[in-house]
């Protein structure tokens, strides 16, 4: 048997074979790469060199060209970032900034970069509300078959449409991303086809795993039983907002609104105290348009079991909000004790207020785009599939009345809790949806 030497590191107590000695200088393996990574780090930190690539440039195109651009990972550069992020230099885009960028994007569309150019137009149809053009940026992308995502056609003129449709019947690779496309269009020609395609199924439709007029809902509308076009969220998009904890005090003497109090009720399945997400009075702008019945509009909610499936509300104009007893119990529940809980995130409540002006209803499409995703109206901002409960009193699609982003409630919060309301304003539900 070959004798095995102590390895040389002062506290180390491996032992070696006489090769790696040999091939070592009398370290053991672990010991060695040791060395080796502090060696690199060292000369990380003395050879590393701060970029700022945003030095003497103030044109917000310039700007947003280079936080757009890709870089592959070097350790030794730390780019310096920029002062303010995309979101803010996006809202400060002028109409003629904006034709500059999207002009550009077709630039990178044109050099093969088909994600560098989506992500530019996206930003720019969801935070800018901006109207692509449909004979330059809308028709290259046509023409390149680039389908994804199928928003950036949402305001496509009627030959873009009408090449789409045609698409379709042929295409059966891209067949899925075509119907949510045409779904974003949804103008009176699509519904119209959606209508025929549900009287009767095209050829196509069997290699689906849905009928085509379900694809509508990722667009956030559906078909009513005569054909029509019914939207399931509202234009107006108010963003929640966290304020300075200086300013909440104040704020919280009597608030037109207030997010993530303690409700007196308990939900009826894991025994916790249900929590109001948001309780809005009914004159607030923000809920103008949705369907309050009564003084305000309520949304109450278990925190830990709409993770596992919808919580229905019943609302009432005098009583306020009561567990429903349509309520399903979902397969799986955790175990829970209401005593261990905390509720940490209901101090982040106080935080929290309505923008005074409506942003873009599209403004948080994009999950993967960062956007500040909390509000009451728009569109919402889908982790997973889209999906809108239905009412268990009328069996009607519920509407989508706003979203709460469990991030900026608690420091390790992932995921979004999305609230409707039913049509006629009787029922309020909560999902939850994360990555
Ligand atoms: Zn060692
Ligand atoms: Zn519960
Ligand atoms: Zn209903």
């Amino acid at each position: 048997m070959t004798e095995r030497i102590p390895c040389k590191s002062e506290g180390c107590s491996a032992t070696i074979l006489p090769a790696t000695v040999q091939k070592t200088g009398g370290y053991c393996m672990p010991c060695v790469q040791a060395k080796e990574r502090q060696e690199w780090q060292a000369y990380v930190m003395k050879n590393r060199t701060t970029v700022d690539l945003y030095a003497g440039v103030t044109d917000s195109v310039e700007l947003l060209k280079i936080m757009h651009a890709s870089r592959p990972h070097d350790p030794l550069i730390v780019y310096t970032p920029y002062k303010s992020g995309k979101e803010e230099l996006y809202h400060s885009l002028s109409g003629e900034e904006a034709g500059r960028l999207e002009a550009y994007a077709l630039e990178l569309l044109r050099a093969e970069d088909e994600d560098g150019c989506t992500d530019i137009l996206m930003s720019l149809v969801c935070y800018n509300n901006w109207l692509l053009s449909g004979t330059g940026t809308l028709a290259e992308l046509l023409r390149r078959e680039v389908y994804h995502p199928g928003i950036l056609y949402k305001d496509a003129p009627a030959d873009i449409r009408n090449l789409l449709l045609e698409q379709l019947e042929t295409d059966g690779e891209n067949r899925n991303l075509l119907l949510l496309a045409l779904s974003w269009i949804g103008d009176e020609v699509i519904v119209e086809r959606f209508r025929e395609w549900r009287e009767q199924m095209p050829d196509w439709a069997e290699e689906l795993h849905i009928a085509p007029e379900w694809y509508t809902h990722e667009a956030g509308w559906e078909l009513t039983a005569d054909g029509k076009r019914r939207d399931l969220f509202y234009l107006d998009n108010y963003a929640v907002e966290k304020i300075n904890p200086s300013e909440a005090t104040a704020y919280a003497e009597e608030p037109e609104a207030s997010f993530l109090t303690e409700s007196r009720q308990n939900c009826e399945w894991c025994g916790s105290p249900l929590t109001v997400l948001l309780d809005i009075h009914a004159d607030h702008p923000s809920v103008q348009h949705l369907p309050v019945n009564g003084q305000k509009l309520q949304v109450q909610t278990c925190i830990i079991c709409s993770c596992y499936g919808p919580v229905f509300m019943e609302l009432d104009s005098l009583q306020g909000a009561r567990w429903s007893a349509f309520n399903r119990k979902p397969g799986y529940l955790p175990e829970t004790d209401p005593e261990e809980e905390r509720r940490e995130y209901l101090s982040a409540g106080k935080q929290f207020r309505i923008a005074e002006k409506a942003r873009n209803t599209y403004y948080a499409v994009q999950w993967t785009m960062e956007p500040w995703a909390s509000q009451i109206g728009g569109y919402p901002t889908w982790i997973q599939n889209g999906e809108y409960p239905l009412c268990p009193c009328c069996s009607q699609s519920m509407h989508f009345i706003g979203q709460l982003d469990w991030e900026a409630v608690e420091e390790y919060g992932e995921g979004i809790y999305y609230m409707f309301l039913c049509p006629e304003g009787r029922m309020s539900a909560t999902l939850f949806q994360q990555s």
